[in-house]
Order: C-alpha cells, then sequence, then structure tokens
C-alpha cells in the first residue's frame, strides 16, 4: 500500500524540543542545477569568502550557533574560511567530497569519498566530525545502503532525507518520519523540513523553496511545524546570499530555482534569526541522547514506514517520542523555541 499523506496528530501549547541551523557550505558552481563538470571547478573563480562572513556575522549578531556541512574539496581549496567558521564556534560536519548524488556512487565508492573528506575535515577540526548531508539530499529507497556506510564509518547523524516527493522528483522520501529518529542503532537522522497545504506535503524552510516565497510563508511553515512538535531544519548555501555570482546557461527551471531571489536572502535570514532560536544539529544530538522517554507527543506522518530504509524496530512512534518528547520539565534543558 502507498504511503498515506495523513497530517501527524497536532501537539498544539507544546513547544517542540528545537529548530536547527545548517548550511551546506560549496561554491556557486558546485550546485547540481548550474551542471558544471567537475574538471572545470579549478578553473572557475571561488566566491565563498563574503557570503560566508554575511552568513557568520548575521549568527554572531543574533548569538545563534549553526552547522556547516563543508565539501572536502572547499576544505582543500579554502582552508582559511573553515577555519573562520570554526573559530566563530560552529560546528563542521561533512557534505561529501566531490559532491557526487549517491545514486552515481556504489556503497565503496561513498565510503571512499566519505573518508577523505572527512580527513581534509578533521585536520582542521582536530576533533571526529559527527554529521553528514548527502548532496541534493540524495539518500532515498535506492540508496539506503549510504545509511549502513555512514553508521560503519562512525558518524552520529545524517541530516539527508525529505520525507516527502519533491515536486522535481529529485529526491524525496514520502513517508518517514516528519521529526528526528533513529535511522540506525548508532545513527540519527534529522529530516529537512516540510509543509503541509490542502491536498498535499511539500519541502518548505530550505534553499529554493526559502528564496522562491515571502519569509512570512517560511514563517507558515515553522510555525506549523512548532505547533505538531516537529523540529525543523533549515539549510541554506553560501551561493544562495551571493547575488552577483557569474550567471551560467542551464535550463529555464533549474536557472529559476537557483537564481531566484538571491538579493533577499540575507534579510529573510536575519528576519527568522529574529524571530525563532536555532541550535546546531551538534547541540540536537545532545537533547537526543539522554533518551528519556515520556508520554506520547507525536508519531510519524503515516502508518507506513519505509521499512527497507529505516531499521525495523526504530521507526515509528517510540523512536520518534524519544525526540519529540523532550524530558519532564524538571530535567528538560531550555527549550530554545522562539524568541
Ligand atoms: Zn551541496
Amino acid at each position: 500500500m502507498p504511503p498515506t499523506d495523513n497530517d501527524i496528530p497536532t501537539s498544539a501549547g507544546q513547544a517542540p524540543a528545537f529548530n536547527a541551523l545548517t548550511f551546506d557550505i560549496e561554491e556557486w558552481f558546485h550546485a547540481h542545477n548550474l551542471g558544471i563538470p567537475a574538471k572545470e571547478w579549478s578553473n572557475l573563480p571561488s566566491r565563498l569568502a563574503e557570503p560566508v562572513d554575511t552568513i557568520l556575522e548575521l549568527l554572531d549578531r543574533h548569538d545563534t550557533t549553526a552547522t556547516f556541512f563543508v565539501l572536502g574539496w572547499v576544505v582543500r581549496r579554502s582552508p582559511g574560511i573553515v577555519h573562520r567558521i570554526l573559530s566563530a564556534g560552529h560546528e563542521i560536519a561533512s557534505h561529501g567530497d566531490w559532491h557526487q548524488t549517491l545514486s552515481d556512487l556504489s556503497p565503496e565508492g561513498f565510503r571512499a569519498d566519505l573518508r577523505s573528506a572527512r580527513s581534509a575535515l578533521e585536520e582542521i577540526t582536530r576533533e571526529t566530525v559527527r554529521g553528514y548531508r548527502a548532496p541534493s539530499y540524495s539518500i532515498g529507497t535506492d540508496t539506503a545502503w549510504a545509511l549502513d556506510v555512514l553508521e560503519e564509518e562512525g558518524f552520529a547523524y545524517d541530516s539527508s532525507i525529505y520525507p516527502v516527493r519533491a515536486p522535481h522528483g529529485r529526491y524525496g522520501l514520502p513517508g518517514a518520519p516528519l521529526t528526528p529518529y533513529r535511522v540506525r542503532p548508532r545513527l540519527w537522522e534529522f529530516p529537512l523540513p516540510t509543509w503541509r497545504i490542502p491536498g498535499r506535503r511539500i519541502p518548505a524552510a530550505t534553499g529554493a523553496y526559502l528564496r522562491l516565497f515571502p519569509v512570512s510563508v517560511t514563517e507558515q511553515a515553522i510555525v506549523q511545524n512548532q505547533r505538531r512538535g516537529v523540529p525543523v531544519v533549515i539549510n541554506l548555501h553560501p551561493w544562495e546570499f551571493d547575488p552577483d555570482q557569474p550567471r551560467v546557461t542551464a535550463p529555464l527551471a533549474k536557472r529559476v530555482l537557483h537564481y531566484t531571489n538571491l538579493h533577499g536572502t540575507r534579510a529573510k535570514l536575519d528576519r527568522l534569526l529574529k524571530s525563532y532560536s536555532f541550535i546546531s544539529l551538534r547541540e540536537a544530538v545532545a537533547l537526543c541522547e539522554p533518551e528519556a522517554v515520556t508520554k506520547p507527543r507525536a508519531e510519524v506522518e503515516t502508518g507506513e514506514p519505509q521499512r527497507d530504509l529505516i531499521m525495523p524496530g526504530t521507526i515509528g512512534r517510540q523512536a520518534v517520542v524519544q525526540m519529540a518528547s523532550p524530558p519532564d520539565t524538571a530535567s528538560a534543558p531550555p527549550s530554545p523555541l522562539s524568541k
């Protein structure tokens, strides 16, 4: 039976555990929508410094710590930028090395890509990199093997699964949980955010979805998730803060997705940071790890979990409730919900 799209039960009046803020640190020419082959990358100008400084300045002003999923390729070319992010107190995690979607890799190719990126990152961080995000959120049913590899390689969490079918069909896993859960016994999954509109559920509050719509739409999506106790993991890229980046020829739909409203990203993030509190995924894992199970408050969206993707026994009410239900208030960490 195909997954249904019934809404999850609400938990109105109860604060969600957290909202998280993340950035995928890659150059403008790494974006898949532009289709620029890897052999050309080293000849193209870096445009990371200015947008990364913009992001760091905003986070500093709003006293917010975020997770930066950095591409190994970027670490080798621009180590100074990674040092700046690290010295500002943010979490460095992995976006892989060569920005290949996982459907283009074998499990062993993925493992090699993970290891080379990690070695470049840890040369700077001097500590274990614990988080991973797949290029173009490309962990789905056909690439579920990646979750096994991540766990075997010692990663503590992944944030690559969009629990919805994206309109362009390139990613998404309809029926996967909306809230954080153990996707493998030692691996947390922090899903990307969605928004329930009449008739369907769509991606929300990240990248193009944040840029294409007025910020009020993103705020509605955040509030809708908060009311249901679903954490929102926002994600943006440095090139989304760079309206002056070079324009390249690409199919119209991909140019619309990549270039629309680049001039407004900074103001939108500023407004979200003013209105809501965000934490890094490193902090979110720390909230998850006590695993204090109390009363059920939120469930997965559908009753038909993707059994081929999720470990039996790790999906569903119990696993999700571990995250969605904070421990008893006496011992609970302060809920960074809204300002
Ligand atoms: Zn990427």
